[in-house]
């Protein structure tokens, strides 16, 4: 992996930004990102591809009050993000809309004040050099301790005790999800992914692990990891999700399964926008794995894949009983990168979508989302029986 121009500076503390005084603008060559902190912070700056964006970190940044519309004034970038990724780490990432590297990255403070300013010179350049120059490096000031999965104990066979479910309410934090009418997807699958854990506890037979039980970013990496360390049966990951103008129509409740390569256009751009969405994690699963690990993963998958087909049709068939809305193609694939845990049947469930008002008046409605974990729930408990039926074909 190769990496782009990194710095990094020894400090301590909180530091606050100066919105005034900083600003991400146009140059002849490409951009020039200033900003204001009130007192230096170790920090670094590097781009990453696919899609392109150049990435600040900070130990550590407060960025109340600052705005990203008043800061962005040039239009070779899409979009700025900016918050804390977790304790003791904040992150600023700019969405580019060009190949645009580091040329130049520095921090200078004021001896009187304690001020500091960084300043990035970004330089216009073809996309392959981009490419080459962009990449994370692992760095322990930066790197969350426990973001690799222990070694993968397996999960106890299904029937030997409780049934182990990870629930994985999508986005969080510093990434919203979608948004329509006040409505933010991370918050409404926070309260979904609780009350489907209500409702399985309540059957009984299972134990529910979520991958966030609050308000905060969990990078696509550590989901996973998340259902390795609680030996998961099987992942859910719950989203609803909005479809952009011209990009189709979506709405019902849909089933998506792990596929790498075949993708309707809608779907492919959702899987797009998640994993851009994770952007903020600063690492992507995309490109990690080696051939070795290929092989080994789609050997797994063999035994996994149909597993999940499985569930898929489960989960459907149990809200269909439950009256839905379900969606006209219920079961679909793409290149989700949260469904690329080898061992573990994984989908990722668009409750509804929030680009449909019929959807949105349902996902916000109590007494609906009560009945769409219910139905949920009935699927899982249908999976089950399914699949250790299967199980025992298998073995004889
Ligand atoms: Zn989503």
């Amino acid at each position: 992996m190769q990496i782009s121009p990194l710095l990094a500076q020894g400090f301590s503390g909180l530091a606050r930004v100066d919105a005034t005084a900083s600003s991400l603008r146009a140059t002849d060559q490409g951009a020039r990102l200033q900003l204001r902190l009130s007192q230096g912070v170790p920090w670094r700056a590097y781009t990453l591809d696919g899609p392109p964006r150049l990435v600040l970190d900070f130990r550590e940044v407060d960025f109340s009050g600052f705005q990203g519309a008043e800061f962005l004034q040039t239009a070779q970038i899409l979009g700025v993000r900016f918050g804390t990724v977790r304790p003791g780490v904040s992150r600023l990432v700019a969405e580019l809309a060009a190949p645009l590297v580091v040329a130049q990255a520095a921090m200078t403070v004021q001896p009187e004040t304690g001020a500091a300013q960084i300043n990035i010179d970004l330089q216009e350049t073809d996309k392959e050099t981009f490419s080459e120059m962009s990449g994370v490096l692992r760095d322990p000031d930066f790197d969350l301790p426990d973001n690799a999965p222990p070694p993968a104990a397996p999960a106890p066979a299904l029937g030997d005790g409780p049934v182990i479910v990870v629930l994985d309410p999508g986005h969080g934090g510093i990434d919203p999800g979608a948004e329509r009418g006040g409505e933010s997807e991370k918050n409404l699958m926070l309260a979904f992914a609780r009350e489907l854990r209500d409702t399985l506890r309540r059957l009984g037979g299972f134990e529910v692990v979520l991958t966030r039980d609050d308000d905060r970013f969990v990078a696509l990496e550590r989901r996973i990891a998340i259902a390795h360390q609680a030996r998961a049966h099987v992942f859910l990951s719950l989203h609803a999700d909005a479809l952009g103008p011209g990009q189709g129509q979506a709405s019902g409740a849909t089933v998506y399964l792990l596929d790498r390569n075949a993708s309707d256009e809608a779907t492919r751009l959702l899987a797009e926008r998640h994993d851009r969405d994770d952007l903020v994690s600063g690492i992507d699963l995309r490109g990690q794995d080696d051939v070795i690990a290929d092989i080994l993963m789609d050997l797994a998958r063999q035994e996994t894949g149909p597993r999940a087909e499985l569930l898929a049709q489960s989960l459907v068939a149990g809200m269909q009983q439950a009256g839905g809305p379900v969606n006209s193609h219920p079961i679909r694939r793409a290149d989700f990168s949260v469904l690329k845990a080898a061992d573990i049947p994984s989908v990722l469930v668009e409750v509804g979508f929030l680009s449909s008002p019929r959807d949105l008046k349902n996902l916000t409605n109590p007494e609906w989302r009560l009945g769409m974990a219910q139905a949920i729930a009935r699927g899982i408990q249908a999976w089950v029986i399914a699949d250790l039926a299967r199980a025992g074909l298998r073995r004889r």
